[in-house]
């Protein structure tokens, strides 16, 4: 541990903590660096870190993934994911292909790819074939999507969008009047791109304490310092504990490729339902590179598997904070990383699969 990890540890241990306080995360990236550096077993007892919806991968609707399953499969086109995305299983009869990897096995050409530079590259490769973008992600990654949408993009380039804003999923947990969370630790990413100040409701309509962190366990401590600090005092407010990143009012730029060619709709996500205005999809004017305009014939089929999830998953749980990811039936049993059963134990910010990677075996 760094001389300023160490600091931040002494200065939370030198509060006084009367417990239990739950502070929830809203990123992978942050259970992650928390889970990895072992942040849990160091802090004071009383004090909780619960892995929230922060895998944009585990929300993606079944729905979405089966499309695309399709798409490769039965238009022969060239479909290309972000690689998390491939082995994403859905919940169709064994004999047919249940995840876009399988779709390749079967004969689709579906292609990872790191960034929405990649598709683009590939439908110019290859100008006699379709190639569809499955493009799942939460402000971060959508913004560059958006980016390339405004900017042009080969005739046989479409979008297939499941693009997610993450604050709706917690302004959902704090409506229910039940969220499992005292004070929360804000997404260093999505807070760059469109601001710290999307986290202020937290602050200012259910005076919940909250910090803006980075990745580093010293970043994280002072999150937690901070809203623990909040709490004690009964001041909460909105700290940014990630400043030489998060900028007031985000990356103006990103946020109008957003505003230009996406708006904002209600949204289902994996397991939990219909969230209103947590979902991106193209706006009209973009109709011609949306998947679902240039290909509307699955579009009624997937819809009918709207709500599927795989039998005895508690994903939905774990990304909305409910359990521990040791607590599902399947945890290293039926699901593991070479057999994942949900997108959690898939997705490299799935909090089963980086919980799976820590050592973490038993229900605790
Ligand atoms: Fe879903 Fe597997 Fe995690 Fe259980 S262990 S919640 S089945 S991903």
């Amino acid at each position: 541990m760094t001389t300023e990890a160490s600091q931040w540890l002494e200065r939370i241990r030198a509060l006084p903590i009367e417990g239990p306080v739950r502070i929830m995360n809203v990123c992978g990236g942050h259970e992650r660096s928390i889970t990895m550096a072992g942040l849990r077993r160091i802090l004071p007892a009383g004090v909780e870190l619960i892995p929230g919806p922060g895998c944009p991968v585990c929300v993606c609707p079944e729905e979405d993934i089966y499309e695309a399953i399709q798409l490769a499969l039965r238009e022969k086109v060239i479909l290309t994911a972000f690689g998390d995305m491939l082995r994403v299983p859905v919940n169709v009869p064994k004999e047919e292909a249940r995840s876009l990897e399988q779709a390749r096995a079967a004969g689709g050409d579906v292609r990872p790819v790191g960034s929405p530079m990649e598709p683009v590259r590939i439908a110019r490769d290859n100008p006699d074939r379709q190639v569809v973008f499955f493009a799942a992600g939460f402000e971060t990654t959508t913004a560059p999507v958006a980016a390339m949408v405004a900017e042009g993009v080969p005739e046989n380039l479409s979008v297939l969008l499941s693009g997610r804003l993450t604050w709706p999923a917690v302004a959902m947990l704090l409506a229910s009047g039940a969220p499992g969370f005292d004070a929360l630790v804000a997404p260093g990413h999505v807070s760059t791109v469109m601001g710290p100040e999307e986290w202020q409701f937290v602050v200012d309509d259910h005076r919940i304490p909250a910090a803006v962190a980075g990745f580093t366990p010293e970043s994280l401590l002072a999150a937690f310092y901070s809203v623990l600090r909040q709490r004690i005092e009964d001041k909460p407010f909105l700290d940014n504990c990630y400043p030489e990143v998060v900028r007031p009012g985000g990356n103006p730029g990103a946020q109008r490729w957003l505003n230009e060619t996406l708006e904002v709709v209600d949204a289902n996500w994996r397991g939990i339902g219909i969230i209103p205005g947590s979902g991106y999809q193209l706006r009209e004017k973009h109709a011609a590179v949306d998947a679902r305009s240039r290909f509307p014939a699955y579009r009624e089929e997937a819809r009918r598997r709207a709500g599927q999830m795989p039998p005895g998953c508690d994903c939905a749980k774990v990304v909305l904070g409910k359990i521990y990811p040791t607590a599902c039936k399947l945890y290293g049993a039926a699901c593991t990383p070479r057999t994942p059963v949900g997108p959690c134990m898939v997705s490299d910010e799935g909090a089963c699969r980086i919980w799976w990677s820590s050592g973490a075996r038993l229900a605790e």
